[in-house]
């Protein structure tokens, strides 16, 4: 399902603000770049990895954390820009440092031939499945991060192309 970013007053927003300064990005980073800063501040390495669409359907992104790394599923059927929206929203989840949701029991099953298997996963947070408090303040992380991710003067497509995944 998709959500498109909504303004809300509250204090989710001046959350999502501090996640998002505390990481001190420059004024234009690419995707790799931010990559390593949220890995950094999450404290282990993220991986971000496509999935065939069917497999989480009606979800946008999924964000499993594990003991060691913490892993983004994103639908590969999605074009460029939805798919780094997605990773930002689930960037938003890991530095808002939010619950899982208890997903893990009542995923789709074929999600875990794409992760190996469930064990060891420490919480599992799923994008869209449900539009919250929770979702809001990830989703203006993601609004954030996708500024910083801008370039800032008109670049040529191919530059802006390698912002992305
Ligand atoms: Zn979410």
């Amino acid at each position: 399902m998709a959500v498109r970013f909504r303004k809300s007053a509250g204090g989710d927003r001046a959350a999502s603000e501090t996640a998002v300064a505390s990481l001190g990005l420059g004024q234009h980073v690419t995707f790799e770049e931010l990559l390593d800063v949220v890995s950094q501040a999450h404290g282990k390495p993220i991986e971000i990895r496509e999935i065939d669409n069917s497999a989480i359907p009606a979800v946008t992104g999924l964000w499993i954390e594990k003991e060691k790394k913490s892993i983004i599923l994103v639908p590969s059927g999605d074009n460029r820009l939805h798919r780094t929206h997605a990773a930002c929203h689930e960037f938003g989840h890991i530095l808002l440092r939010h619950q899982g949701c208890g997903g893990v029991e009542t995923a789709n099953p074929s999600v875990f031939q794409h992760i190996g298997s469930r064990k060891g996963i420490k919480r599992m947070l799923a994008r869209s499945l449900d539009w919250n408090e929770t979702e809001r303040a990830a989703e203006h992380v993601a609004y954030l991060l996708s500024l910083a991710l801008l370039p800032k003067e008109p670049a040529s497509p191919s530059d802006f192309e390698r912002t992305f995944l």
